[in-house]
């Protein structure tokens, strides 16, 4: 069984719209796949159905924008319940504050002297998306000011580049216990990656499973043999569920195919085992048996 937890559509920043995504996926040879667009659900009708169509276990997923130690840590969040009001509460203000920052950062590059337009990051951005930098980043590409994504975020976009805006993200521990009364089980993203490995420290990690973290994404692009190895090593002293995802972009990120990382099928069960838990604890009468 090949189990991938962490995949973008086009309702985020992935480049593929979310029938796409399950088809693709499916292709790929997956029995399982979670989508994970950055703080919305608005992929998961569409990938539900695509799913069912093709033969596919659809795990429903965000990945949450938050904050720890003053950078920026993404969460994994699974089967949380869609209409509970506070995690969409919350959602919808991490979204306004992406949404809203555009004209600040539009305004900085053209001061710095990019030639770029309102209607050039449109353009750039698929229907049904919120504009985030990797769309502006897109944008700059189309303009060809810079020939990658990658090279954007490196050169303009990045916090030390002429293009940084700052936005709202939820502190950790808000988002981790939003997600646990929503219903949901928590997973903290590439945990060891450059930008947040300095913030999640094993003791951290401990104070962070203490307030109701379920799992760790271990096997990640961003991880080397040695962070993997160290992380697993945490992960089994805290009894934290590990997971192994390939973080898909579509044509949006290189080096990040479909099932290039996967999901042992025991953790899988343990984190809905957990999912099960969290939401009878939570008292939410949709088992995960009814959302799958
Ligand atoms: P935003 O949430 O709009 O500030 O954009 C941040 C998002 O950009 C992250 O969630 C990543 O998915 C994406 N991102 C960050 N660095 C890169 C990069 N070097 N190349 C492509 N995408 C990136
Ligand atoms: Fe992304
Ligand atoms: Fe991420
Ligand atoms: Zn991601």
């Amino acid at each position: 069984m090949r189990i991938d937890l962490h995949t973008h559509s086009s309702r985020s920043d992935g480049t593929e719209p979310p029938a796409e995504l399950v088809r693709l996926a499916r292709e790929a040879g997956l029995d399982v796949v979670a989508i994970t667009d950055h703080d919305t659900t608005a992929g998961w009708d569409e990938a539900a159905a695509a799913a069912d169509g093709v033969g596919i276990e659809l795990v429903r997923g965000m990945e949450l924008s938050t904050r720890h130690g003053g950078r920026s840590v993404h969460l994994l969040a699974y089967l949380t319940d869609p209409t509970d009001t506070d995690l969409l509460a919350e959602t919808e203000r991490v979204v306004a504050g992406r949404r809203e920052r555009v004209p600040a950062l539009l305004e900085k590059l053209t001061a710095a002297g990019f030639e770029l337009t309102a209607e050039d990051i449109e353009r750039a951005t698929p229907p049904g998306a919120v504009t985030g930098r990797p769309h502006i980043a897109d944008a700059l590409v189309a303009r060809g000011v810079v020939a990658t994504r990658d090279e954007a975020f490196a050169t303009v976009l990045g916090p030390n580049g002429p293009g940084f805006v700052r936005r709202y993200a939820t502190p950790l521990l808000d988002a981790i216990d939003l997600v646990s009364r929503a219903g949901g089980v928590s997973v903290l993203a590439h945990p060891w990656a450059r930008s947040s490995r300095q913030v999640l420290d094993p003791e951290t990690v401990a104070r962070l499973r203490d307030a109701g973290l379920t799992g760790l994404e271990v096997d990640h692009q961003d991880h080397d043999r040695d962070a993997r190895a160290g992380l697993r090593g945490v992960a089994e002293e805290l009894g934290l569920v590990v997971t192994g995802s390939s973080d898909w972009h579509g044509a949006g990120k290189a080096d990040h195919e479909l099932g290039c990382n996967t999901t042992d099928p025991e953790q899988y069960a343990r984190l809905r085992a957990a999912a099960r838990d969290a939401a009878a604890a939570a008292g939410r009468a949709d088992s995960t048996e009814a959302r799958r």
